[in-house]
């Protein structure tokens, strides 16, 4: 059969896909060589101006914002230009006109920018990694493994569209060929959140990009000098003019005019609830000028819970439930905001919590010593201290921590006598804040984990193979774990992504997720 392609050229071959090497440990050699060294290097550079990048043009503005290290507010990690709607209508512009030639390029062809993108992440992994630990407050661990989930997108989906780019022979009904194979949707707007700022922007952006679509990407304004490494990487691929375009901006300006524009066809956003929700009922707006429905894939928030059923090894699940609640300061989607603990292990559970928390330590994340760093800026730091007032009177303290008086900190909160009911067991903190709550018994415990309105990540630590088998069932959440932690899912091997209100279920890094970004098609011959 042929294929319903314009331009054929030489198909891609590429060996099954492999998750990358994550992080050797603070203590590898080389690790200990090359991260130093790259912070060090990407300390000669800060304080640069990043223009926007529009249809292979930089653009530069005179409206800018300082993008600054949250551990050291007084250092400018980069300034950064600012778009406004004038600007984001080029960029819509650009992509428009280069969808035209984009959408006919072939998948070999398109998933190879791919394949040479991640080449060069690979070799630059310190120094990208760098950027993150100054500009976001990333562990080495956390900013290295975030390079790796970046890569890992770029090359599951490329092989992922060499799959899907073979048209389907649909069987014959007499006679007929038919023919079954999809088509990009148009241009593409791109809206990330900063606390894995270059995987999921990376992840979004290149699926667009791999499945035909041209993209406008509006990075989150506290992660904008990562973002502009999508810039450089698609720049030295020679990824063609128009097919990415780079708009920095405040949400508050261009947020709406990019959602709402007849000429965006897919909107692909990771971030908060709020701003997801948002997004989801303008874009179901009709403006004059839209020629097709906007499809919106939208990734939100948590209040993930863990189970600690009373068989368990609690070394082992206290390690699980510290790193899930405040690895990355508590700052991810995926974080354990809530553990809960089957009454009868509860007092020796919370003990062996206490005494491991107590020895962490807290400082800037450039220190591999320090487990825990700042938060992202002062607008989280007063949230999340607002919590923790909240905390006070909803429960009782066990713990918090002291912080360092300089940068954007909060204490390492852990709560206890917190009660379904409340605040601190619904809301989503973004930060380190831990309720612990007591249940009656493990029926109890699973009809609390699933008692918010949120349904991203779970975990349960238990020996009990019917309790288990229940949870698989009925713990009802997008990522469930058994007896680890709930962080730090892995392309192809744990899709990730909730539903609820934690997100539209389109699990990124899986096998339906490039099926977003296309429309399929049918065609008989008689
Ligand atoms: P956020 O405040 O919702 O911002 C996300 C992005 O939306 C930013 O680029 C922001 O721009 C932009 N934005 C703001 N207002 C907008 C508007 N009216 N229209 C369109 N875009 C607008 O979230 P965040 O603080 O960056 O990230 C943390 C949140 O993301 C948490 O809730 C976390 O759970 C969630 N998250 C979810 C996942 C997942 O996979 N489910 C993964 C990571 C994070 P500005 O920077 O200019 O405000």
């Amino acid at each position: 059969m042929n294929s319903t392609r314009s331009k054929t050229i030489r198909k891609l071959e590429l060996a099954a896909f492999r998750n990358e090497k994550v992080f050797p440990g603070c203590d590898d050699p080389e690790v200990k060589e090359s991260f130093p060294r790259a912070v060090a290097q990407v300390r000669q550079e800060l304080g640069k101006t990043y223009p926007l990048f529009i249809g292979g043009k930089e653009v530069f503005t005179d409206d800018t914002i300082d993008s600054i290290n949250p551990a050291e507010p007084d250092e400018v990690i980069g300034r950064v230009c600012q778009s406004g709607t004038k600007e984001a209508e080029e960029a819509l512009t650009a992509a428009e006109k280069a969808f035209q030639t984009w959408r006919d390029t072939s998948p070999s062809e398109r998933a190879e920018y791919l394949v040479r993108a991640a080449a060069i992440v690979r070799k630059r992994i310190y120094e990208f990694s760098s950027w993150q630990v100054l500009e976001e407050g990333k562990q080495w661990a956390q900013a290295y493994n975030d390079l790796c989930e970046g890569i890992d997108f770029l090359e599951y989906y490329a092989r992922e569209m060499l799959r899907l780019g073979e048209p389907q022979d649909m069987g014959s009904y007499s006679g007929e060929i038919n023919q079954y194979f999809y088509q990009p949707k148009g241009v593409a707007v791109v809206i990330s959140p900063w606390n894995f700022p270059f995987a999921i922007s990376c992840g979004m952006c290149s699926a667009a990009i791999v499945s035909g679509n041209c993209v406008v990407f509006k990075p989150s304004n506290q992660s904008p000098v990562v973002g502009h490494q999508l810039v450089e990487i698609f720049r030295e691929v020679s990824l063609p003019e128009g097919v990415f375009n780079y708009t920095p901006g405040r949400g508050s300006v261009i947020g709406d005019f990019l959602v709402d524009s007849p000429k965006t066809s897919i909107i692909a956003f990771t971030g908060s609830m709020e701003v997801g929700l948002r997004i989801i009922e303008r874009a179901g707006r009709t403006p004059q000028g839209q020629s097709s429905v906007k499809k919106v894939i939208c990734e939100m928030g948590g209040k993930n819970a863990t189970i600690i059923d009373d068989d368990i090894d609690i070394d082992k699940a206290v390690s699980g439930v510290i790193y899930s609640a405040f690895g990355y300061q508590g700052q991810k989607c995926s974080a354990c905001s809530r553990v809960i603990v089957v009454d009868a292990i509860y007092d020796k559970f919370v003990e062996h919590l206490l005494a491991s928390v107590r020895k962490l330590k807290i400082g800037p994340a450039e220190e591999p010593g320090n487990y825990m760093g700042a938060v992202i800026d002062e607008s989280a730091q007063k949230k999340i201290l607002q919590y923790i007032e909240l905390s006070r009177k909803e429960g009782n303290i066990l713990y918090c921590s002291e912080v360092p008086s300089k940068g954007f900190y909060v204490p390492l909160t852990i709560v206890e006598g917190i009660r379904p009911e409340n605040r601190l067991a619904q809301e989503e903190v973004f930060g380190p804040v831990l309720a612990v709550m007591r249940a009656r018994n493990f029926e109890q415990a699973l009809e609390w984990a699933n008692s918010t309105r949120f349904a991203l990540t779970g975990a349960v630590f238990s020996l009990n193979r019917e309790h288990l088998e229940r949870c698989r069932r009925q713990f009802r959440v997008g990522n469930l774990y058994f007896n680890r932690n709930c962080v730090g899912a892995m392309v192809q091997i744990q899709p990730f992504g909730g539903f609820k209100m934690s997100g539209v279920g389109t699990k990124a890094g899986g096998p339906d997720y490039l099926l977003h970004f296309m429309d399929p098609r049918s065609v008989t011959e008689n």
